[in-house]
Formats: C-alpha cells, sequence, structure tokens
C-alpha cells in the first residue's frame, strides 16, 4: 500500500503515527505550506520551524526518504501524480488545522483515496461534548487513570518511491538569536528532556514559580514543534505535578476543540460586549516592558529578547494588561502569540482567558496580581529583573496606580455583570 503522510506540526521520527505501519508499506512524507500560517505565525516561532523542517528532512534522508514539501493549494496535483491508496493526517484543535484537514478530505473523496486522521495528543476527543467544568474533575475522573497508548518506536527504514513534482523551497527566516538559544536535533531534544528528569524534576514544584531558578522543563518549545511527543515525555515522568502541568495543556486542547469560537470570543458568555478600553500608549508600554512594574516589564522584555516568558510572569503580565489596563485580552493574546517561540493557540488563549476570568475553570475576576508583592515573593533578590533590566534602579515610573486601577476594575466588572 502507498501512503502519503503529512506533516504539519510532529517533525520527529520517534512516536509518530505518521510512520504506522512503514514495514509493509510506502510511505511518502509530505509537508504542505499554507499561506495562512506564514501571516498567522510570528517570526521567532517560523525561523525556528523551519530549521526545524529542514533537520527533519536530513533525518529522512537518512533513512532513504525524504520530506516532499509543496504549496497546500498544489495538494490534488500532487494525489494525481503519487497515486496513493491512502492519506494520513493529523488532526488537533486549531481551527485553521481542521479546515485544511476538511479541506485534504475534499480532494481525497474526489479521487478515491482513503483518510486516515490521526491525533497526535494524549487524549483523542471522543465525547458527545467536553463535560469538564473545571481542571481538577478533568485531571482527576479521566486524565490521572487514562490508558495511554504506548509509545511508538522509530522507524529504522522507509520506503519512499521517487515523485515527479514540482517543489517549493522553504523560506529561510533569519533570526540567528533564536536558532541558536533553541535548535536542537531530535536526539538532542530527548537528552534534554532525560537531563531534566535526572536533574531538576524531583525539584519542579519546588523550584517551578521562581523565574531566575532555571526549574522548568522548557519543553514547551519542542512540544510545538512536535520533536518530542507529550506521551513520551508523561510516560516517562513520575513528578505529579509535573504531569498535571502537561494535562493543562491537553486540557486547553480539548477546550478549543469542542469551542472553536473561543479562540476570539470569551467562553463565559456574559463577558462578551466588556467595555475593555482603547489606549495604544499604554498598549505600547505593556509591550515594551516600560509600565514602570519591573516584573511586568521584565516579563515583557524577556519576551523580546528571547521569545519565551516564564509562567508565572506570564499570568502576571496577562492580569496586568487585563485587569490594571483594562485592555482587551485579544491584544495581549496576539501579542504574545506573534513572540512567543512555543506560541499554541490552545495554551495561550485557554490561559489568557483563564487569566481574565472567562476561560473554562477561571480564576476570579477580582484575583489580581499585585506585581510588586510578587516579586518580593519570587524575585526577592532582583535577579530575574536585573537580567531584563540592568538600570532597574532607575526605571520608569508606574503608568498606572496598582491600587486605584484594581479598584476601579473591579468596580466596572461588578456594574457590567450586575454583581
Ligand atoms: C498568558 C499565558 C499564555 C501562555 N501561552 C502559552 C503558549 O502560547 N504556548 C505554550 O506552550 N504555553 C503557554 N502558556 C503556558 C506556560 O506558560 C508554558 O507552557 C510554560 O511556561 C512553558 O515552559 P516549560 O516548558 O518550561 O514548562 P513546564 O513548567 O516545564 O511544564 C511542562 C509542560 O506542561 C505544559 N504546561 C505547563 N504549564 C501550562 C499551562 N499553564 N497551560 C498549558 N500548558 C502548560 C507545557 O506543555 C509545558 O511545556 C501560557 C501561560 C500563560 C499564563
Amino acid at each position: 500500500m502507498r501512503i502519503v503522510s503529512i506533516f504539519s506540526r510532529d517533525f520527529r521520527l520517534l512516536d509518530n503515527k505518521l510512520f504506522l505501519g512503514y514495514e509493509e508499506n510506502e510511505i511518502i512524507p509530505l509537508f504542505l505550506f499554507d499561506e495562512y500560517n506564514q501571516k498567522e505565525h510570528g517570526k521567532n516561532l517560523k525561523s525556528l520551524f523551519f530549521k526545524v523542517v529542514r533537520s527533519f528532512d536530513e533525518e529522512l534522508k537518512k533513512l532513504n526518504s525524504k520530506l516532499y514539501k509543496i504549496k497546500l493549494e498544489d495538494f490534488e496535483k500532487f494525489i494525481y501524480v503519487s497515486k496513493p491508496d491512502v492519506v494520513r493526517i493529523c488532526y488537533d484543535s486549531e481551527p485553521r488545522t481542521n479546515e485544511r484537514v476538511r479541506y485534504i478530505e475534499q480532494i481525497c473523496k474526489k479521487h478515491n483515496v482513503k483518510i486516515e486522521k490521526v491525533y497526535q495528543f494524549l487524549i483523542e476527543p471522543n465525547f458527545e461534548n467536553f463535560y469538564f467544568q473545571s481542571f481538577s474533575q478533568f485531571y482527576k475522573k479521566l486524565f490521572k487513570n487514562y490508558n495511554f497508548e504506548n509509545v511508538i518506536s522509530k522507524p529504522k527504514y522507509l520506503t519512499t518511491p521517487d515523485i515527479k513534482v514540482e517543489e517549493i523551497e522553504l523560506p529561510v527566516i533569519e533570526n540567528e538569536k533564536i536558532i541558536r538559544l533553541y535548535f536542537k536535533s531530535e536526539n538532542e531534544v530527548l537528552s534534554h528532556f532525560h537531563k531534566f528528569k535526572m536533574e531538576k524534576m524531583k525539584d519542579y514544584e519546588k523550584n517551578r514559580d521562581y523565574p531566575a531558578i532555571d526549574g522548568t522543563s522548557r519543553l514547551s518549545v519542542y512540544f510545538r514543534m512536535g520533536q518530542i511527543s507529550y506521551r513520551y515525555v508523561l510516560l516517562n515522568s513520575e513528578d505529579e505535578k509535573f504531569k498535571s502541568e502537561i494535562a493543562w495543556a491537553e486540557f486547553y486542547r480539548l477546550w478549543l476543540y469542542y469551542n472553536q469560537d473561543c479562540v476570539n470570543l470569551e467562553y463565559d458568555k456574559r463577558w462578551r460586549n466588556f467595555p475593555w478600553q482603547i489606549d495604544e500608549e499604554k498598549f505600547n508600554r505593556w509591550k515594551e516592558g516600560n509600565t514602570g512594574y519591573l516584573i511586568v516589564d521584565a516579563g515583557m522584555r524577556q519576551l523580546l529578547e528571547e521569545g519565551y516568558i516564564h509562567n508565572r510572569v506570564r499570568m502576571i503580565c496577562a492580569s496586568f494588561l487585563i485587569k490594571n489596563l483594562m485592555i482587551d485580552w485579544r491584544l495581549g493574546e496576539r501579542w504574545f502569540y506573534e513572540n512567543l517561540v512555543d506560541a499554541d493557540l490552545s495554551a495561550n488563549v485557554g490561559n489568557w482567558q483563564w487569566t481574565g476570568g472567562f476561560g473554562l475553570d477561571k480564576s476570579g475576576y477580582f484575583r489580581i496580581f499585585n506585581p510588586e508583592l510578587q516579586r518580593e515573593k519570587f524575585d526577592k533578590d532582583f535577579k530575574y529583573i536585573e537580567k531584563y533590566i540592568p538600570d532597574y534602579k532607575s526605571h520608569v515610573k508606574p503608568i498606572v496606580d496598582f491600587i486605584e486601577s484594581r479598584e476601579n476594575y473591579i468596580k466596572k466588572v461588578r456594574e457590567y455583570l450586575r454583581l
């Protein structure tokens, strides 16, 4: 049998359903270049992404195969020329992915080619409805006792026919710093995980909230590139807290899968007309890391410098934009998405909505991080601050008064929701 396997965010050999049946079938690895993603994704993510795709192609060549690269709109031509029996494609929670899957499905139907849709994350959506309204219920009742599938071994060889098609050159997006900071081959990513497991996992819960400590796995970037599977990491981890963080990613993924309009609409419908403020100057000060609140500004500068922010600081920055500046969360979500190397739609939107207090398993609208208290608690020696704001002692004055803006926000929400 001849199988065309479409790779969109699973650039790895280990634990990859796209290679299933390689021993007895021909596998044609294919990458579809989708213009939509070129507009949607930020430069940081794209730089690393195309570097990873190229390196994956090299790995395939070592197995006597290759990654065919064509434009999405040329897929039908490809099917016509390659004449597969099966097209295998991954689906996930993102509206665009699923639109693409439907498009591929139509073409396969037209050409009488069987389509196999595979889910490469942890819990394949198969409920009538995703009915968990709280993470703890999801974790206790489903995730903790779920019978996860076994990890699939790497293919030892591949049989890939030579297809005569016109291929595209992948874009080279110059961002040396991002490549230097994050690029790893699949084997290096695996070693990175095992090193974390050996050296840091036991102290994960204790250290994970301190941004100056290198205490988290830093795997999000590699999950995003699909260079390591969530399943592999989960099944090779013992620490409960760490496993529950992996579960959060799946919780948001399933939520978005069943609530596609929440990409830009509040899950709690009561919030959909909240009068967010338009204040370009304040928004720019937030983006540049010049709000006058040290921990917020260090986080926003980390984002600009490294395309990454520590998780606790992400929450503080998001809370500040929504609750102290009262700026539309969608603008903040887009700014994060554009700049994060690990930008992931469901994790980003889910966390922004959670922080705002209108998402699934929301934090209350009245839960407003006090940036100075957070700084005292989690960066008391200014180590994280100093790294991103070396002259922090003469930093700009705050653009809003914390107490005043906090009270103003709570008052507005109560009036709006009639509480
Ligand atoms: C406002 C906001 C926006 C965010 N946007 C993204 C995003 O675009 N992409 C992204 O991958 N993560 C996002 N997160 C979640 C989290 O901040 C990152 O996953 C984490 O900081 C990545 O670092 P790590 O791999 O060292 O995490 P670790 O602490 O080592 O956690 C291991 C893995 O668990 C998952 N995870 C951990 N925390 C969360 C969480 N709160 N929500 C969902 N999954 C989680 C990630 O896959 C992570 O790699 C966001 C959080 C907030 C508060």
